[in-house]
């Protein structure tokens, strides 16, 4: 059972995580730490967010979660234009713990074929999984509308940091990919 304690506790990790990811950046982009430090950073701290989130997933509705973690939902710094929000994340993660993969289940491009397929499919995981979702579900006002916010967020990263947003970016990514790797191929084979 999940208490309104462990709520709040998943709530916490994903704030402190966002504000850990913000600050590690700003350091970065003021020279204060390097790209191997700012990685380090991302690989322990991307995935609290990550699990948090997925916890709160299985407790809470998107009716019942804050805008700020319903709209950036799959990470804190947006990974891509092209990313979910939060009711459809937790409509694909409901899903294959129905059917985990199976053909019905929505995640698993990113959990059959070989590893080769798989490390593609997991490194362009947030794009695929989002347009597969508007094929299947179409595209709503709220999800135009959290589209924007991520891209003003991305907006504002990149006229703070320049060039070195890549390399955050770049982290995140790899970061998440490999979440991904171990989350789905991992955990299902
Ligand atoms: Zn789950």
């Amino acid at each position: 059972m999940t208490s309104d304690n462990d709520v709040s506790q998943y709530l916490r990790h994903c704030a402190v995580a966002a504000l850990i990811l913000v600050a590690a950046y700003g350091l970065f982009v003021a020279d204060f730490i390097s790209s191997w430090i700012l990685f380090a950073i991302v690989a322990v701290t991307l995935p609290r967010w990550i699990i948090s989130v997925h916890e709160l997933i299985h407790v809470k509705s998107d009716k019942q979660i804050n805008r700020i973690i319903s709209c950036l939902a799959i990470s804190p710094i947006p990974l891509s234009i092209l990313t979910l929000s939060y009711p459809q994340i937790g409509e694909i993660h409901l899903s294959h713990h129905r059917t985990p993969t199976t053909e019905s289940d929505p995640d698993a491009y990113h959990i059959r074929g070989n590893l080769f397929v798989v490390i593609l499919n997991a490194l362009s995981a947030p794009e695929q999984s989002f347009i597969r979702s508007v094929q299947l579900n179409g595209f709503n006002f709220q999800l135009g509308v959290d589209l924007l916010i991520k891209l003003l967020i991305l907006g504002i990263l990149i006229f703070l940091g320049g060039q070195k947003f890549f390399w955050f970016w770049l982290f995140l990514r790899i970061v998440y990919g490999l979440g991904d790797i171990v989350f789905f191929r991992l955990v299902h084979h």
